[in-house]
């Protein structure tokens, strides 16, 4: 999810990176422009106007089909295509590492995790290509067992357990989240039905940390003096959820009975590369390694 540029949770630089961003895409796009239609020589004083002042003001409004629009993408798709046209070359001398791949997977675990770019699995833990088995969506949320029907998490989680017998479950949330940001800012969805109707299912258990009427949620580092919860409180909070949503399943509870199967809650700062691991005591710590 794209993160609430308004959120700042406690040790959270919430407002640097989507003005970075920003600023990147505007210069991004004015250098595009700029090299498909190179301006008169008599205008080379506003196209440098332009590119100095870096203003939203001479940003046109982009809209789906807009041509300029279409060559920035283009641009950047291309970047991502010629990297995966010289994949093998990259990888050219763990040539038998990726061969013993088709014979199967190696798991160190399932890993549920948010569709943030910003939270890599294989990045965080340093695994290898077949270690880890991913179930990724908005806000990490796993629907509670039978009240959904069919359902990608649903599916995922059979899998990992019933074929590939994965022995440990991580459900990990991060710092500036975009879709645990809307659920604490209670903001409008309506325009975005499915995010709505899919953060729906987060957001009754979330309500005690809302409401401000939880009694601890079990955050060592989230307070932040200000009113309401923090972001790292919600996030923190659904991941303790989400956890519980995972035990709802007969498969994982008969499999935590016979002790063959062990659920880990994690939090992870993007801006800092921290990983808050959950203690039996409801608390998020640091650990050292
Ligand atoms: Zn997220």
């Amino acid at each position: 999810m794209n993160p609430n540029p308004h959120e700042r949770g406690q040790g959270q630089e919430g407002s640097k990176q989507p003005e970075f961003t920003f600023r990147f895409l505007v210069f991004t796009r004015y250098k595009t422009i700029a090299s498909a239609y190179p301006p008169p020589k008599n205008v080379p004083f506003l196209a440098g106007l332009w590119c100095s002042l870096n203003l939203p003001l001479v940003r046109a409004p982009l809209r789906w089909g807009d041509q300029d629009e279409l060559h920035v993408k283009e641009a950047e798709l291309k970047a991502l295509l010629d990297r995966a046209r010289t994949f093998t070359q990259r990888v050219e001398g763990e040539i038998g590492a990726y061969q013993k791949l088709a014979e199967g997977q190696y798991l160190e675990a399932l890993f549920i995790t948010c569709s943030d770019s910003r939270v890599i699995p294989a990045l965080i833990t340093d695994a290898r290509p077949g270690e880890i088995f991913e179930l990724r969506n908005a806000g990490n949320i796993v629907p509670p067992y039978g009240q959904h029907g069919a359902s990608g998490e649903a599916a995922t989680l059979e899998y990992a357990l019933e074929v590939l017998g994965v022995q440990d479950v991580v459900v990990c949330g991060h710092s500036h989240c975009g879709a645990m940001g809307a659920l604490k800012s209670g903001d409008d969805l309506t325009r975005l039905p499915g995010v709505d109707a899919w953060l729906a299912l987060a957001r009754p258990e979330l309500a005690p940390v809302l409401t401000g009427t939880s009694d601890s949620s079990g955050n060592s580092h989230s307070s932040d003096g200000s009113d309401g919860p923090s972001l790292a409180d919600v996030a923190q909070r659904n991941v303790v959820n989400q956890l519980a949503a995972v035990r709802s399943y007969p498969s994982v509870r008969q499999r935590l009975e016979d002790g063959r199967l062990r659920l880990h809650g994690w939090y992870y700062e993007v801006d800092t590369g921290r990983v808050y691991e959950l203690d039996d005591d409801g608390h998020f710590r640091v650990h050292a390694g």
